[in-house]
């Protein structure tokens, strides 16, 4: 204490030396001073005063300091922002931030600054740090939704137009150019005539979907085509927005629930060729082999991979497949699948709130997207239901045939007098997928 006293004593006793120079050096005239202009010794900073000094021209020796108020910050109107929040930023570029806050975050999205966060840490399908679900539940938990797909048509000009510009040139079969072929069946043939093309607009996907030739019912056959009955024509491209999936809750216990799409995503064949009758493995595998199915590789490898993203394919389960169950003839292997086809049995699961018979029923009635339909699917003068595969072979045509749910409800196959089956290779049936979710 005493120490410091002593040195702030001296110091004011220098500096009134330099101001008052009448008590200059011996020997010397006392002067009035010539000060010089005032020179920056250190800078001020945003929170930090700075120090200027003059010097008198008579006498370099004679020497003044002031100082110089700190300059403040000058904060950005615009929001800065990074993973962990938003801040506003000093634009003299001292390197502090003002106003620094966590992100608010509304579906992945900041309503402060807007940030964008996009690498969600998902725990139960919910991101344990900006709270976006990847999926949500209705109904009182009897629907999901979860996933996309193409499904309803998108008709406004003003898209469509923009759209179009964006895909560039239609594509033929000798070039498809942007467009990606559907490499389906045109009597019995895979034949480039189909194509589509995924556009991004806006932060919304759409798919456009193009043909030249109908896609007919049978994959032998270049005739009986229902696409133009449900408003598609050749040569015409149409587009269709990517919407969530709705899925309808079979069944939710320990943390997983079974889901089956609430309406008739797609459609196509479930074999493309009745004639053949294959040697696999020491094994005789017929048409209606779902584990050889067309349709299986298709919700494998076309569906699973159109409709999920990375974080979407976590959360969906393994499930074992089970093929054999009230399977008379023509069962396959049980398979380990993500996403599969609903059996005969499951589709009469009251359970699963469907009735025990296979009569006609509400229950099982579906009706199909605007993407399903110009798929081809086959409607019912004065219905609005539509015809859906089940992945159960049937016994009644030596191999050639598989169960479907019918435009009624009714599960069709093996018992002759409700009509049987549906051949394998009919195109024109839809395609209803079912997944088990981790919830
Ligand atoms: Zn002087
Ligand atoms: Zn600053
Ligand atoms: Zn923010
Ligand atoms: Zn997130």
């Amino acid at each position: 204490m005493k120490k410091s006293k002593l040195f702030a004593a001296a110091g004011i006793a220098v500096c009134a030396a330099l101001v008052f120079a009448a008590c200059g050096p011996k020997g010397e005239e006392a002067h009035t001073h010539d000060w010089g202009e005032w020179k920056e010794v250190s800078a001020p900073t945003c929170e930090q005063g700075g120090t200027e000094k003059r010097t008198c021209r008579s006498d370099p020796s004679h020497t003044e300091t002031r100082p110089v108020g700190a300059l403040g910050h000058k904060w950005s109107a615009e929001w800065s922002k990074d993973e962990k929040g938003h801040y506003h930023v000093c634009e003299n570029g001292c390197g502090k931030h003002e106003g620094e806050a966590a992100h608010a975050y509304k579906e992945g999205a900041c309503t402060v600054c807007g940030y964008i966060h996009l690498s969600h840490q998902y725990e139960a399908g919910v991101c344990g740090v900006c709270g976006k679900r990847l999926y949500t539940e209705s109904g009182e938990g009897s629907l999901i939704y979860f996933g996309e797909y193409p499904q309803s048509e998108v008709k406004e000009e003003a898209v469509t137009s923009v759209l179009a510009e964006k895909a560039g040139d239609l594509p033929t079969e000798e070039n498809a150019g942007n467009w990606t072929s559907y490499g389906y069946y045109y009597g019995g043939e895979v034949t480039d005539y189909m194509w589509y093309i995924d556009v991004e607009l806006d932060e919304s996907r759409y798919r456009g979907v193009y043909f030249t030739e109908e896609r007919n019912c049978k994959t032998s056959s270049t005739f009986l085509s229902y696409q133009g009955d449900n408003g598609y024509l050749t040569e015409t491209v149409y587009w269709f927005r990517f919407e969530p999936i709705e899925w309808r809750v079979l069944e939710n216990k320990d943390g997983t629930a079974l889901l089956m799409a609430n309406i008739i995503l797609d459609g196509g064949q479930y074999y493309h060729d009745i004639g053949e009758i294959r040697t696999q493995d020491g094994g005789t595998v017929y048409p209606n082999n779902y584990k050889e199915s067309d349709i299986r590789k298709w919700l494998i490898e076309n569906f699973y991979e159109t409709a999920f993203d990375g974080a979407a394919k976590q959360i969906i389960e393994t499930s074992t497949v089970d093929n054999r169950t009230g399977v008379q003839d023509y069962a396959s292997e049980d398979t380990q699948d993500k996403v599969f086809l609903l059996s005969a049995v499951e589709a009469e699961n009251e359970s699963y709130g469907f009735v025990t018979s296979a009569s006609a029923n509400a229950s099982r009635q579906l009706k199909a997207t605007d993407y399903a339909k110009a798929q081809g699917i086959q409607p019912t003068k004065d219905s609005e239901y539509f015809s859906w595969w089940l992945r159960t072979p049937e016994k009644q045509a030596g191999g050639k045939t598989a169960f479907k749910v019918s435009e009624t409800g009714m599960v069709r196959g093996g018992v002759w007098w409700m009509g049987g089956g549906e051949y394998v290779n009919y195109v024109c049936n839809g395609i209803v997928p079912a997944i088990r979710l981790h919830l």
